[in-house]
């Protein structure tokens, strides 16, 4: 938990952060958001990140609550409040407080959120070395899931029923069989061949900054990527799968709806792709 919490114009200890009911944030989850991995004390790929917020606001008609200068400033001072070395930083846009009516408000001043708590990444990076297993579900999503939106109900439903089911995530699915992304997590393939295979970015998926990260260190390894949509069915054929996120960084699935992928271990390309990223964020 976040001791301290920022919220719009102050450090405030989060059992006392509160924003107020007519929040549009609460009211229609009329916000947007960015959760930021921290590193021994630095933000990762911070850049992208107020990139897509940026990009998320704009799209919404969304006034930003201040310049990118003193928000890097404000989430420096977060950290060192908690003193975070590995951690999670959320930042969270909303429109404001305004009297409720499905309409922006003629005047509203944005909300800016932001906590931080710790996050264990030699966990997650354990985690990664075993697998995890993964439960498809059906993307019920809107048509802009391009944009980071606080709206995340279908989201949390997958995620619940994957949970159910044992599983770690869910892989959502199109009407057509093809794989979307994961409920928080964009999702990736080996095929035989040894190609990556990860979906084109467009407004049916979150462009991720930890897939663009991801894609960038593959690259440098030479490793083939092909930018195409798969099935569950060319999933389930493929040797190595994996998802990336900024909190699970890249995370092997071995397991999709209790079917083995590959020999039902973490595969050489995921593993190494493993490694570069930790290496990526110490360096
Ligand atoms: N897809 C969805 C739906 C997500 O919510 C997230 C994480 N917020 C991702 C993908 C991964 O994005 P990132 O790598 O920027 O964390």
């Amino acid at each position: 938990m976040s001791r301290i919490a920022y919220v719009n114009g102050a450090y405030v200890p989060t059992p006392d952060a509160f924003v107020h009911i007519n929040d549009r944030g609460y009211q229609f989850a009329d916000g947007v958001y960015e959760g930021v991995t921290v590193r021994k004390g630095e933000m990762i790929d911070l850049e992208p990140h107020l990139d897509r917020l940026w990009r998320s606001m704009g799209v919404l008609a969304m006034q930003e609550p201040m310049a990118r200068a003193p928000m890097r400033l404000i989430f420096k001072e977060l950290i060192r409040r908690n003193r975070i070395s590995d951690g999670f930083l959320y930042i969270q846009v909303t429109r404001g407080e305004a009297v409720r009516d499905h309409a922006f408000p003629v005047f509203s001043v944005p909300s800016l959120v932001a906590t931080c708590r710790r996050l264990n990444l030699d966990a997650v990076k354990s985690r990664a070395e075993t697998g995890v297993a993964a439960s498809t579900q059906p993307d019920i999503r809107w048509g802009r899931c391009d944009v980071k939106s606080t709206s995340l109900l279908p989201n949390i439903l997958a995620k619940q029923a994957a949970k159910e089911a044992g599983s770690f995530e869910a892989v959502l699915v199109d009407e057509n069989g093809y794989v979307t992304e994961g409920s928080s997590t964009n999702m990736w393939i080996v095929t035989k061949d040894g190609k990556l295979k990860t979906r084109p970015t467009s407004d049916n998926i979150l462009a991720g900054i930890t897939r663009a990260r991801v894609k960038a260190i593959a690259e440098g390894l030479q490793i083939a990527i092909e930018e195409t949509a798969f099935t569950v069915e060319e999933a389930l054929d493929a040797t190595e799968m994996f998802l990336t996120s900024s909190t699970s960084c890249a995370t092997p699935i071995v397991k999709l709806d209790g079917e083995k992928i590959g020999d039902g271990t973490p595969g050489p390309v995921a593993k190494r792709l493993v490694e570069a990223y930790f290496d990526f964020m110490d360096d």
